[in-house]
């Protein structure tokens, strides 16, 4: 089955928050006290395992608002300047259309 055109669902905000907090309860009854940092990336990475995806972070200000989720559930945001004329966006490494199905087209 080929679903590399299908979109992974995002999560709502309240899945998020409580797949967090059980992340920080787990991790702490076995002693291990975990940055923030760490937790998301670790959730994101067992969200992205199983087909789901963080929903996308507030967008930085100063550049393109377009993002874009990578295979481990990392979000990116394009890198060029605020409203530029085309719908292809990059973060300088990645370089992505409005048109991939799990893109989040620049706001505004
Ligand atoms: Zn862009």
């Amino acid at each position: 089955m080929d679903d590399t055109n299908t979109a992974r669902r995002i999560i709502t905000e309240d899945e998020y928050q409580d797949t967090v907090e059980l992340l920080c309860e787990v991790a702490g009854r076995h002693g291990t006290r975990l940055s923030a940092d760490a937790v998301v990336h670790i959730m994101e990475a067992l969200l992205a395992s199983a087909g789901l995806l963080a929903p996308p972070p507030a967008p930085e200000p100063g550049t393109c608002t377009a993002l874009l989720p990578d295979d481990q559930g990392m979000w990116w945001q394009c890198e060029e300047d605020p409203g530029h004329a085309d719908t292809s966006h990059s973060d300088g490494e990645f370089r992505w259309t409005d048109e991939h199905p799990e893109a989040v087209p620049p706001q505004g």
